[in-house]
């Protein structure tokens, strides 16, 4: 790598400039299994001739599952996504539900394909996270069950908001898609509410390439879902609501125990880059970096910042722009609120404008690159980048405007 400091306005790469890194810096957990070791997996599939259906490497990661989880069953699906449908459906939920805007598209949208309506909630400004209070005036409204996510690798609390749902008669559910391995002084995320929902996306910290994981202790639930899963059934039959094909595959649960085998190696390397990030940029004006939230243990998956615009003096998008020109790539999660993306800022006019904490929070938050692709040396130049972007600020305004 060949990061040089920017000593003028016109080394940066978005005026023409060289860029800074010659590959792009990717954001994402981005695992990928030792190739040996993948090829391994897929020769001893090929050797069974069986690939699909509940096979044995889909029956042994539900156990690993289980077993790190502490969770009596863990229902491996095609993804995250289908996994908190599922949960929707087998808990019949109806009426509205409860979930915070600022989230991934995908948690509002597993609530409407079950068929319910979605009530948005606010986050607390601080943590991000959805909290009692935050989803009160949505309770107040009419609502009937909550969605509680557990965002950037740390959590929104979930004994209180347990504590509260069940005060109130309100189902819970959680979408845990970051919080897979981080644990709360109530305990480990996976075990609270009806169920919880944990993702193996690229971007994530365990990956199947494509995939997630059901948690429950309820056996019943578990037993529902089972038969939901697949079109094809398992194990006692039961009468469903409606069932889907949300099966994993072989190869994937292969790969899944390959990422959850190599999980604490990469969670030590996410917290030492994550470590770095702090201490190399806090230093730089109008930039801060949000900790995991109410974990004892975090995965640390995202680095997440915040840009102060006033302080920093150039926008977040204006810094998204400049670093992306360098070649790294910083995202916006999330962007836009998820209130006000379609179909919602349609159907539920009335959230558009009503929720200031989140859209305050889609103008300022930043992704900076964490996870297996990033080496130390790069934490170093991307936060010396963005020392070196504060300077120019006011040039640089300018040319991103
Ligand atoms: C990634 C993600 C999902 C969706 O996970 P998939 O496995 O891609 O369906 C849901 N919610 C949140 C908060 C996520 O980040």
């Amino acid at each position: 790598m060949d990061g040089k400091a920017k000593t003028r306005p016109s080394d940066f790469a978005i005026v023409g400039g060289p860029r800074l890194l010659e590959a792009e810096l990717p954001v994402g957990q981005l695992y990928f299994p030792p190739w040996d070791a993948y090829e391994r997996e897929m020769r001893s599939i090929f050797s069974r001739d069986y690939y699909t259906n509940h096979g044995p490497l889909v029956r042994e990661l539900e156990q690993r599952l289980e077993a790190f989880l502490g969770v009596r069953h863990a229902l491996t699906v095609s993804n995250a996504t289908v996994g908190l449908y599922l949960v929707t459906k087998a808990l019949d939920l109806s009426g509205s539900v409860i979930v915070p805007a600022f989230t991934f598209v995908a948690t509002a949208q597993a609530m409407s394909w079950a068929g319910v309506d979605v009530a948005f909630c606010e986050v607390e400004a601080d943590t991000h996270q959805i909290s009692p209070l935050t989803a009160e005036a949505a309770r107040q409204a009419g609502a009937t069950a909550v969605v509680g996510v557990n965002l950037w690798g740390g959590s929104c609390g979930p004994a209180a908001l347990q504590g509260w749902a069940e005060s109130h008669g309100l189902e819970l559910l959680f979408d845990s898609a970051h919080a897979f391995g981080c644990e709360t002084n109530a305990g480990p995320i996976g075990r609270f509410g009806h169920a919880e929902v944990f993702s193996f996306h690229a971007t994530k910290v365990v990956s199947s390439m494509e995939g997630g994981c059901i948690a429950t202790d309820d056996d019943e639930l578990a037993e529902q879902i089972r038969n939901m899963r697949s079109n094809y059934g398992i194990r006692s039959a039961r009468d469903v609501p409606l069932t889907i094909n949300a099966r994993m595959s072989e190869a994937q649960a292969a790969v899944a125990m390959l990422s959850l085998s190599d999980l604490a190696r990469r969670r030590s390397h996410n917290e030492a880059l994550w470590r770095r990030y702090q201490q190399r940029l806090a230093s730089v004006p109008g930039i801060s970096i949000n900790p995991p939230a109410s974990v004892t243990h975090s995965n640390y998956q995202s680095l997440v910042c915040e840009v102060d615009e006033a302080v920093f003096g150039i926008s977040r998008d204006g810094l998204r722009a400049v670093l992306k020109a360098e070649g790294v790539a910083a995202r916006r999660y999330f962007f836009p609120g998820v209130h006000r993306t379609i179909p919602y800022c349609r159907s539920h006019p009335q959230s558009t404008e009503a929720l200031p904490v989140t859209d305050s929070l889609c103008a300022r938050v930043l992704q900076l690159p964490i996870g297996a692709r990033v080496k130390e040396r790069d934490v170093d130049a991307v936060s010396q980048l963005i020392a070196d972007v504060q300077t120019f600020a006011r040039d640089l305004a300018v040319a991103v405007r």
